[in-house]
């Protein structure tokens, strides 16, 4: 892969990671707002609406942490300079798979053999 390529993914996926930081972030806010502020009346809708809010913001939080792994590893690659590189078999995964997944780490054989495996 050519430098400038490199330079290009590094951007998305700085750019995606920002992103991921800033969903995390509103995730949090969210979870710390008084939750009964609705008044007088509904109180346990309230808590039941509140309490799918906090379950759906913990599996969001978890999504985006494990996007968050996924991106700082490879960002490890490119300054590792193995970037794009099947870390199964070594070769170089195919660019429109990493245009798609930039943080793919298994070209599109190896990915269809383990999850097969699995
Ligand atoms: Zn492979």
């Amino acid at each position: 892969m050519a430098k400038n390529e490199f330079a290009a993914v590094r951007g998305r996926l700085e750019a995606e990671r920002e992103r991921l930081h800033g969903d995390i972030a509103a995730l949090d806010a969210e979870d710390q707002q008084p939750s009964d502020d609705a008044g007088i009346g509904n109180h346990i809708a309230d808590d039941a609406t509140d309490v799918m809010n906090r379950e759906r913001n913990a599996a969001l939080r978890n999504n985006a942490n494990e996007l968050l792994a996924h991106i700082s590893a490879a960002l490890e690659r490119i300054d590792a300079g193995t970037y794009g590189i099947c870390e199964r078999c070594g070769k170089p995964i195919n660019p429109e798979r990493l245009e798609a997944l930039p943080y793919a780490t298994h070209c599109i054989t190896c990915q269809a053999e383990i999850e097969r495996e699995r």
